[in-house]
């Protein structure tokens, strides 16, 4: 089906629309990147679509648009269309490879249905020819027995390459739909990933009458640190962060990048004090490692992170789950930072 971007850009304005797109990428210092480029269309001529709106988000909070922050959008938003791309390429390659197996199965069929022909012909031949002849029959079946065997040697090694083909057309698309799920920056599971993994998780303990607990994470004074040292080293930090989230999420549990220095972890069966005790874990590592820039080995002071922890009630879906997990992490932020609170629950940890 197509979307409102593609018939706008089918129409009349199209070549405006494009020069526009341009010109807002480089007055914003965007580079011009295809997938960048797929999402400033939206943001030039689809001002009301959910990708325009991101992007005016990440504006007006000064912050810059990287490339980082150009696939993430991409990641939630334009995901399904590029996989369907590579599934239909995997696809063409497949049938492409059918085809050739086909193909040489219908020439090995017709040489030994040949072969047939000739050994019944020859068997009726035999009944009234003498001994002398019975050589040149013989001889011309040899002929239509090699035959048969080069073609079989010919429709083996097809087959054999075609198996390596599909196994490496397998791991293709194995590899594709890992990318598809992973966040390029911090390799833990994307906001996408996420989403896909809460509902899983929820709609099992609902059948199960089990529970899920959620933690939502967020590095403290952020915006300060990337003004200080700059978005490459806080890319780096937003690194260190996920490795020890990732860390945490042993057996069932799933960490993800839930947006720019954002994080969930995902607690299947777990309940909320053993989710708290963990990130609290988390929270306390990420708070006393002296961090130092890689460059100049310069200290670059403390990270901390914030947290809020909430286990599934009855009747709760993923947004009321997250809602509530959110409302615990602000009231961490408003609390003083450097701590974990528990929702429905008035209790809260901090650091020192
Ligand atoms: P708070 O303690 O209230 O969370 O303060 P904060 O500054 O962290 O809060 P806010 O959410 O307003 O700012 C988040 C900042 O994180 C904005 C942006 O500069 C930075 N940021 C978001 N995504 C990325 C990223 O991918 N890389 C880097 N380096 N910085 C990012
Ligand atoms: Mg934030
Ligand atoms: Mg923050």
């Amino acid at each position: 089906m197509a979307t409102e971007i593609d018939i706008i850009m089918r129409g009349p304005m199209a070549f405006e629309w494009a020069r526009k797109t341009l010109e807002a990428m480089e007055a914003n210092s965007v580079w011009p990147t295809a997938v960048n480029y797929e999402l400033w269309m939206y943001y030039v001529a689809a001002k009301d679509s959910r990708i325009a709106a991101e992007i005016e988000q990440v504006l007006k909070s000064g912050a810059q648009f990287t490339e980082q922050v150009g696939e993430e959008i991409a990641s939630r938003h334009l995901p399904s269309a590029r996989l369907n791309g590579e599934i239909l390429d995997a696809g063409k390659n497949l049938s492409a490879e059918l085809n050739t197996v086909t193909r040489a199965i219908e020439t090995a069929r017709e040489t030994s249905e040949a072969f047939g022909q000739q050994l019944a012909s020859a068997s009726v031949t035999l009944e009234d020819k003498d001994a002398g002849d019975v050589r040149s029959i013989v001889e011309t079946l040899s002929a239509a027995t090699r035959k048969v065997r080069e073609e079989n040697q010919v429709l083996e090694s097809q087959l054999a390459d075609t198996t390596g083909e599909l196994s490496r057309l397998r791991e293709h698309l194995e590899q594709v739909r890992r990318d598809a799920s992973t966040d390029a920056l911090t390799m833990l599971f994307n906001r996408k990933a996420f989403d896909e993994a809460l509902e899983t998780a929820c709609r099992d303990a609902a059948e199960q009458r089990g529970i899920v607990s959620l933690a939502v994470i967020d590095i403290d004074h952020f915006k300060i640190f990337n003004d200080t040292w700059g978005h490459q080293t806080g890319d780096q930090v937003i690194r260190y962060v996920a490795s020890v989230i990732g860390r945490m999420a042993e057996g069932a549990r799933i960490a993800a990048r839930y947006g720019g220095e954002e994080f969930a972890l995902i607690f299947p069966g777990e309940d909320r004090d053993a989710a708290f005790s963990v990130i609290e874990r988390a929270r306390v590592e990420i708070s006393t490692r002296i961090l130092k820039r890689r460059s100049t080995n310069e200290q670059l002071g403390a990270i901390t992170i914030s947290s809020g922890v909430a286990e599934t009630m009855h009747g709760d879906q993923p947004v009321t789950l997250i809602e509530r997990a959110d409302g615990a992490l602000y009231a961490s932020k408003r609390n003083g930072r450097n701590r974990t609170t528990l929702a429905d629950k008035n209790s809260a940890s901090q650091g020192a």
